[in-house]
């Protein structure tokens, strides 16, 4: 059995699942390895669900990113059956110039490194294991998915920032982020509902969240910049804020550059603003005005936002949500769809509470929907096209 690792790291932990490939791609497990160089710990599960591995290990034995990557490969090379024949790489910076998912090697890897600036806290963790295997088995093929590739067919119009047009040649433009997850959304919603309009917008509200204008399926225009850091609040992170803000912190509070990033991507967004938590499901469960606080502004900037996206589009025939709130929290859906009913979406209360795909109803202008998202399953498809071609 031929099989694809996709891979997915992050600052303390390092996501991994197994697909093979027997025709069509199928999931085979999903692992994760978190507490990296503080309380290593490694579960495994089969794609039904079952424990395959719950272990600890020591510190020592996974200080950082590229040991947890040779430990998850060791272990995966000892226990699994099955020929690897690629390994997919999630990488959240591809520059401006990368359209699509690129298989590597060591000159791809040394540009890739470039772009750490644009993305410091996730550009290296990404490409840690990229290196470990590069370095160990060079003949395995690996393959980089990027995370801003989908919204490369921007007009470069709209991806400027209003400062003088050197720094856009430089690299400061508007990129866009999950874009794995939105081109996912766009091939299931094309597959779900062939007759719908073609113009889309997408919600993906995780702990990250951001929001997608789709005009025949391509993103023209994404709430996310430069960085992972504007539109919509976040678990942690601010989402749009003036820069004046931020002038006013560097001159005021005497704040250095890194206390100005900690406090924008780990002390804001629900979290800065509800002072409790990061997740919305501790928030729906809080009785404290804080939380009331947080979600209020999470749905209203929401709002404030389909009508920017809307606009971009020049009307909406759908709205679709995708991601852990998005995807599990009909009560969060409802709240967020009001906002949506002067754009004509009507959601209809029992296809919300139980789930199904369609949640608007028959009467609403626009469809709503419901997609669960796989970036994963992305990553393998890119994966294996790219090596099978
Ligand atoms: P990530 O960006 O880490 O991949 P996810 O897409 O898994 O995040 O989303 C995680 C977030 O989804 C959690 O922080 C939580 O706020 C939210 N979430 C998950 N399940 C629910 C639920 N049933 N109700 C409300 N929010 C939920």
């Amino acid at each position: 059995m031929d099989t694809i690792l996709v891979v997915n790291a992050g600052s303390s932990s390092l996501k991994f699942e197994v697909f093979s490939v027997e025709g069509s791609l199928a999931r085979q497990i999903k692992g994760k390895m978190e507490g990296i160089g503080t309380a290593p710990h490694l579960t495994i599960k089969s794609a039904g669900g079952d424990r395959l591995a719950d272990e600890d290990y020591a510190r020592e034995a996974v200080p950082d990113l590229p040991a947890a990557t040779r430990v998850v490969g060791q272990l995966l090379r000892e226990r699994h059956q099955g020929q690897l024949i690629a390994v997919g790489h999630r990488v959240v910076h591809g520059g401006p110039d990368h359209m699509r998912s690129l298989r590597i090697d060591e000159k791809l890897l040394r540009e890739l490194e470039r772009y750490t600036p644009l993305a410091p806290l996730h550009q290296p963790n990404n490409l840690a294991p990229i290196r470990v295997l590069l370095e160990h088995q060079p003949q395995l093929a690996q393959v980089a998915c990027f995370d801003t590739a989908f919204h490369r067919g921007h007009d470069p119009m709209a991806d400027h920032y209003a400062i003088p047009a050197h720094y856009f040649d430089e690299g400061v433009r508007r990129y866009g982020f999950h874009g794995l997850s939105y081109e996912y959304v766009a091939g299931k919603l094309a597959e779900i509902a062939p007759d719908i309009g073609g113009r889309v917008i997408v919600a993906h509200l995780g702990s990250g969240a951001s929001m997608c204008a789709l005009s025949g399926g391509k993103s023209v225009e994404s709430t996310l910049g430069f960085t992972a850091l504007d539109g919509l609040p976040m678990g942690t992170r601010c989402g749009q804020i003036d820069p004046g803000v931020l002038l006013y912190l560097l001159q005021q509070h005497g704040m250095s550059a890194r206390e100005l990033q900690d406090l924008l991507y780990k002390e804001s967004g629900l979290k800065g603003l509800s002072g409790l938590s990061n997740d919305v499901r501790d928030l729906l469960a809080s009785e404290e005005p804080g939380a009331a606080l947080a979600l209020d502004h999470f749905v209203h900037r929401i709002g404030l936002n389909a009508g920017m996206l809307a606009a971009a589009l020049g009307g909406l025939d759908a709205f679709v949500f995708t991601a852990g709130v998005g995807e599990n929290s009909p009560v969060m859906r409802e709240r967020i769809s009001r906002k949506l009913e002067w754009l004509g979406a009507k959601l209809d209360r029992r296809r919300n509470a139980v789930g199904e795909l369609l949640i608007s109803g028959d009467d609403s202008t626009v469809a709503v929907y419901a997609v669960p998202t796989d970036e994963e399953l992305m990553i393998a498809r890119h994966t294996y096209a790219l090596i099978a071609a």
